[in-house]
């Protein structure tokens, strides 16, 4: 069986931003010391106890809400628990506020080596917006730190879209990234959700929502920068210099096998996925008992599985490769996706050299239109 990788979330913010829809927000201490205790007996429970990892990833929520201490003992159940690789990637998301140079020291020595810095704009009126709790010179002053402590594999977040962004405030967020410099770059389309602050403002009116063009060319700016400054977009919203791609995601990309734990956490093992209850309260009784309860569980096969992992893989600029496909699935899948793939070629949004399919930079901007097209088609 494949090496697996590990995801942790850790659903505690210190205020909830205006867009987010992730599970995750304030707790106060009582229930966030059960949240952990739920968190370590879920690990030490595990059914693949013992399984060899090749990564890991501590996400949000905001894992830097954790204390020092707090962060140690979920990274030594982990090692406990699993058959960590010794070179194995071990990421941790982490905000600008409440960081220090104090604190990213301690985080290398318990093994992370990897930080993603949520820094989202370097405009002080549009995290205001946005509802961060930082401003940008506390991302400056994180990202130094960062390098300070030695660091060598730091990822910035940025988002673009933003209501009432220009393009030249975009473009200037990636000007001062790029000086930074990072090994990766998430630079991500805010989308509206409905539920989120944002998204009620929205519907009653009250947001001035950016123009789709506008968005559009953002995405080009962002894909014609870094790639003059040298980076290689691998996934639709991820920018690595050579050898620096996420090693975590890529496994979510390519289909393979991955375990999460936390709230609404999920996890894809022997062909099945599955994602953890949503509710805090429900997630910590069940966790205790050694069974956290599912919101959704599914296996696919088959067809489905096929327009499953045809969906993954055409993220990344490897793109699909209709043989191995056919091999896997045990279907003539260029037969299959033939007629699909000619009227999304003939629409510029894909490409075909040999057997390999991949997205065009249209493409990109249409992902789901290609996705649902190549699944739903045939
Ligand atoms: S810090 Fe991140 S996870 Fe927390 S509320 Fe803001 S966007 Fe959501």
């Amino acid at each position: 069986m494949h090496e697996i990788g590990l995801y942790l979330h850790i659903p505690f913010c210190s205020r909830k931003c205006e867009y987010c829809d992730f599970n995750s927000g304030p707790l106060d201490p009582t229930a966030r010391q059960a949240y952990l205790r739920a968190l370590t007996k879920e690990m030490t429970c595990s059914p693949w106890k013992g399984h060899t990892a090749k990564t890991v990833f501590f996400g949000g929520g905001t894992p830097s809400e954790l204390t020092r201490a707090e962060l140690g003992k979920l990274a030594d159940t982990l090692r406990r628990t699993f058959g960590l690789k010794q070179e194995a990637e071990w990421s941790i998301e982490c905000n600008p506020d409440r960081v220090s140079l104090a604190f990213f020291v301690a985080l290398l020595d318990m093994g992370f080596n990897r930080v993603s810095l949520g820094v989202q704009s370097f405009h002080d009126h549009h995290l205001q917006r946005l509802g961060r709790v930082h401003d940008s010179a506390e991302a400056r002053a994180a990202y130094r730190w960062l390098r300070e402590a030695g660091c060598d594999n730091v990822n910035l977040d940025l988002i673009f879209g933003l209501p009432g962004q220009t393009l030249k405030e975009w473009k200037a967020d990636l000007y001062e990234a790029l000086t930074l410099s990072p090994e990766h770059l998430s630079l991500y389309n805010l989308t509206i959700e409905p539920g989120t602050e944002f998204g009620n403002r929205n519907a009653r009116g009250e947001l001035q929502e950016i123009d789709e063009d506008l968005s559009a060319d953002m995405y080009e700016l962002a894909m014609e920068l870094t790639q003059t400054a040298g980076y290689r977009q691998y996934e639709i919203s991820h920018y690595s210099r050579p050898g620096r791609q996420c090693a975590h995601n890529l496994i979510y990309w390519h289909n393979e096998p991955y375990l999460g734990f936390g709230v609404s956490a999920a996890s894809f093992m022997e062909g099945v996925r599955w994602t953890n209850t949503g509710n805090l309260f429900e997630y910590a009784r069940t966790a205790a008992s050694g069974h956290v309860s599912r919101a959704s569980e599914e296996k696919l096969a088959g067809r489905e599985a096929l327009g499953e992992e045809i969906m993954l893989r055409l993220h990344t600029d490897e793109g699909i490769s209709l043989s191995a496909l056919s091999t896997r699935y045990r279907f003539d899948v260029a037969a299959l996706l033939a007629r699909s793939l000619e009227s999304l070629a003939t629409h510029g949004l894909v490409t075909q050299e040999g057997d390999r399919v991949r997205l065009t930079q249209r493409g990109k901007l249409m992902a789901n239109e290609v996705w649902v097209q190549l699944t739903t088609d045939n």
